[in-house]
């Protein structure tokens, strides 16, 4: 039996919605999809505005431009993420303060957060690794002592919570993904901004059309639309929103299945804890979004041995980042601090296969597969 890492999930009526977009003449952004999307999104996160983008990384550009920031402002962000959370912030010139996965879990240490604020500080980027939350409350104690903007790349997070609110909604700005590998897609790539300060969003609407005010010309707010400000092309086609729209009519039985699928690893693999091989950190404040489930591994040659013996037996299991600070691009700008726990998982953390249509059978499979490398069975 071969068990793939990942595979995306279609629900049926993605090509149905494909073709009335396409029947209905309209096909570049902001039309009937992505309003219907954004509206939908809104109401869910119970959010002032949702504005879809081509990509989790353009919403995360879109964020960095929203903030003006200036060559040399600092940015608080993890090492162990992916590259995007930190290409948006170095095309507006600012500086990267990478802070150090904790002893508990991939996420920051919100612990080291106000040791590394300077003046120059201006944004917080927590990154809800696996769906599972940061701990917001630190991050937004820090962020309101220092006057900082948060920033969450919730891009692997819709459907968690923290305290039981939507993650992405706890920022001035969330920035979710849709590509093919997260929860839901838009076909391929997507994403959305989340804008939780109202007067962000008139701004918003601009940078993302061009740097026109074309979005308050289709609401009649003015005569004619001009070129006001910066910008850029942000907004996503509308056969992308189509797909989109089919996925997230479908999203609550989606999380449910991902979600049970997440619960039966954490249970059935409990007994490696004793072995000292750890299962997700999940603090009471975040509820866990069946995103990805990972392991830590001893070592790194355990992990490169557990991979191998997996995928002898047809199961696909993969590591994740490497850290952002020791990279090829940042390694001679980075200030030099050592982040050891950023290294540890980059070493020794190990994703198993999760995705929608997983089934049960499959999945006792890699259970089985993962206790027998362990020699619990
Ligand atoms: C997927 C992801 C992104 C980028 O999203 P895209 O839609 O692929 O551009 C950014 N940050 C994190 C943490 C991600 O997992």
């Amino acid at each position: 039996m071969l068990i793939p890492f990942n595979k995306p999930y279609f629900i049926g009526t993605e090509t149905r919605y494909i073709e009335e977009a396409v029947r209905s003449g309209k096909l570049s952004g902001d039309g009937i999809f992505t309003r219907r999307c954004e509206e939908w999104l809104q109401h869910q996160l119970g959010v002032p505005r949702v504005l879809l983008t081509t990509s989790g990384t353009d919403a995360l550009e879109l964020a960095a431009l929203l903030l003006d920031l200036q060559p040399g402002d600092e940015v608080l962000l993890p090492s162990f993420t992916f590259s995007s959370t930190a290409t948006a912030f170095v095309l507006r010139g600012a500086k990267l303060i990478f802070v150090d996965s904790s002893a508990d879990g991939p996420a920051f240490d919100t612990a080291q957060l106000e040791t590394l604020v300077t003046p120059r500080t201006r944004a917080i980027v927590p990154v809800h690794y696996a769906g599972l939350a940061c701990d917001m409350d630190a991050v937004r104690a820090v962020a309101e002592r220092h006057h900082l903007a948060v920033v969450e790349d919730a891009a692997q997070a819709l459907g968690g919570g923290f305290r039981g609110r939507p993650l992405g909604t706890l920022g001035a700005l969330g920035a979710f993904s849709f590509h093919e590998t997260k929860n839901v897609t838009a076909g391929g790539e997507g994403g959305m901004l989340v804008i939780n300060e109202p007067q962000l969003i008139a701004r918003a609407e601009i940078l993302r059309e061009k740097g026109t005010n074309r979005a308050a010309f289709f609401r009649g707010e003015v005569a004619k639309y001009s070129w006001v400000d910066v910008g850029s092309s942000f907004l996503p086609a509308e056969i992308n929103a189509a797909f989109l729209w089919a996925q997230l009519e479908e999203l609550e039985i989606i999380q449910q299945r991902r979600q049970a699928i997440w619960a039966r690893y954490f249970a059935e693999l409990q007994p490696l804890a004793q072995l000292g091989v750890r299962l997700p950190f999940v603090p009471d404040y975040t509820t866990q979004n069946g995103h990805l489930f990972y392991l830590v591994c001893r070592s790194l040659a355990e992990r490169t041995a557990l991979i191998a013996e997996l995928k002898q037996q047809g199961i696909t299991a993969i590591f994740h980042y490497q850290p952002l600070h020791s990279s090829p691009y940042y390694a001679p700008r980075h200030d030099g601090r050592l982040l050891p726990w950023a290294e540890h998982y980059a070493d020794c953390l190990v994703r198993l296969p999760l995705y929608t249509e997983l089934e049960e059978s499959q999945q006792q499979c890699i259970v089985r597969a993962v206790l027998r490398f362990y020699q619990i069975v």
